[in-house]
């Protein structure tokens, strides 16, 4: 098998085990919402309290994410690319004399 099948493999694997954890978080919420809470050190109320935050924290990571990769796109992209040979142009480059 090839590199890029093995990797192509693992990425999968790793894509469908995180839908399963996301997946099972969310029916863990949903289904221990109410609950018959004993009060204080509640081992549910804990858990549901992990998840808020963990959520929190991805949903900063994501965007994050989509921030520097819609960044890097307009860094990269070929606007970016065509300005700078714009600016490399010039009269001097193009060996235009003026003073004919
Ligand atoms: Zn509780």
């Amino acid at each position: 098998m090839k590199e890029t099948n093995k990797k192509r493999m693992l990425s999968y694997v790793l894509a469908v085990i995180i839908l399963f954890v996301m997946i099972f978080s969310v029916y863990f919420v949903t289904t221990h919402e109410k609950h018959h809470c004993s009060g204080v050190d509640c081992s549910v109320c804990y858990t549901l309290q992990i998840f808020q935050e963990t959520s929190k924290v991805l949903g900063t990571a994501i965007i994050a994410i989509i921030s520097a990769i819609y960044l890097c796109k307009i860094l990269f992209s070929d606007i970016y690319t065509n300005n700078i040979r714009e600016i490399l142009i010039s009269l001097i480059n193009l060996k235009i004399r003026l003073n004919i």
